[in-house]
């Protein structure tokens, strides 16, 4: 076994604190990675939380992890070691059923194995995550990373990145459309991101009206102050599609009415409350609802080479590890600009 440095929280009501952990020797077909940097999801602190239920103490938390291969089993192909590798939201699936052959491991219909706050398949021991030293995983579910971009900024790649990228290419978001992203936070930014390079016209839909030069920066060509009534009516039916990043609890159906004839709201966001969604919302104009989740390995690495291809990262604050319980309170109050990336030598 490998011992590794660790932050984990050990109840729903306790910070994060130093803790000791032990990864598995690597198998044939796995990689060993040193982390380098990982980013801080929303995600982390809903689950650290117990927001959504049936989360496993301690847990470490962190599934935008980059870093260097140190190890790599006989039969692994893809890496050697000295190569920079990513790991995001899953490190395991059945790899059997029909999701996990069409490359959609997210919806593995056994269920996908969280990067943390999972359980292996062989031992079903718990899943730690990138808030660590090191991690040893599969290399069919490790992401080879470019040496072109900065580290840091590619980290949230890994979840933020794919979350947001994979639905805007499932809709086929492009020229010609008019596309609305709400929330500015780390998903936000990188919905506005993408939409941009992907051709459509961009609006940025957000209740702080203090991040609306950041959204031009980032490739919004409007901004919407979500608060304002009158500015909200005047926008009503303008969006093809709407991507919903929200992670606190909100009613649907003030943006549905944003969206015109056959407009799509994309919901990833997953505020911890149930919304309400009003049926004559979504008649008035055959508008729909979809949900997405993440991204699947090979289009994960299609992300990654796009991004590398097109200059694109996530614009990030470094944090020291020691640093992370003022950070989820920061990232709670929407006062993050857009991504806190802990660098693991912080940890060592
Ligand atoms: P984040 O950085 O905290 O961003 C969330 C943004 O939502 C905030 O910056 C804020 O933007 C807006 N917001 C917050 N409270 C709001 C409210 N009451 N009403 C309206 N807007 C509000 O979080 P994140 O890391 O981007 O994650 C966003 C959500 O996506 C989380 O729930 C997370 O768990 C989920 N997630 C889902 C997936 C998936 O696969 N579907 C993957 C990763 C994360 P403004 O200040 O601009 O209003
Ligand atoms: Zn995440
Ligand atoms: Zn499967």
């Amino acid at each position: 076994m490998i011992a590794t440095k660790a932050y984990a929280a050990q109840s729903a009501t306790t910070p994060l604190t130093p803790f000791g952990l032990e990864r598995r020797e690597p198998g044939v077909h796995d990689v060993q990675i040193e982390i380098l940097y990982c980013g801080v999801c929303h995600s982390d602190i809903h689950q650290v939380r117990d927001e959504w239920g049936g989360s496993i103490f301690p847990m470490v938390p962190g599934h935008e992890i980059v870093g260097r291969i140190t190890h790599v089993g006989d039969k692994v192909t893809k890496f050697k070691v000295g190569d920079l590798a990513g790991v995001g939201c899953f490190v395991d699936s059945c790899r059997s059923c029909p999701n996990c052959k069409a490359g959609i491991e997210q919806y593995c219909d056994e269920g996908m194995v969280g990067t943390y706050n999972g359980r292996e398949k062989k031992t079903g021991a718990p899943t730690y995550g990138g808030y660590s030293t090191q991690i040893v995983v599969d290399e069919n579910y490790t992401l080879q990373i470019s040496p072109k971009l900065p580290l840091a900024g590619v980290a949230p790649l890994l979840c933020a990145g794919i979350t947001t990228y994979s639905p805007l290419r499932y809709v086929k978001v492009g020229k010609g459309q008019k596309v609305g992203v709400v929330g500015l936070g780390g998903l936000g930014h990188m919905g506005v991101k993408f939409a941009a390079a992907f051709g459509a016209e961009v609006t940025m839909l957000s209740t702080s009206p203090s991040k609306e030069a950041d959204a031009k920066k980032l490739g919004a060509h409007h901004f919407l102050l979500t608060t304002d009534t009158k500015a909200m009516k005047e926008k009503a039916s303008y969006f093809d599609v709407i991507l919903n990043t929200v992670s606190a609890p909100h009613q649907y159906g003030d943006y549905l009415n944003l969206l015109g004839t056959n407009g799509t709201m994309i919901v990833v966001g997953v505020p911890p409350s149930p919304s309400e969604v009003p049926a004559f919302n979504l008649i008035m104009k055959r508008r729909s609802i979809i949900g997405s989740l993440i991204g699947g390995i090979a289009e994960t690495q299609e992300m990654l080479d796009f991004c590398a291809e097109h200059n694109i990262v996530s614009d990030v604050e470094v944090i020291d590890i020691k640093d992370i319980n003022e950070a989820y309170e920061k990232v709670i109050r929407g006062d993050v600009r857009y991504r806190f990336v802990i660098d693991i030598a912080t940890l060592k």
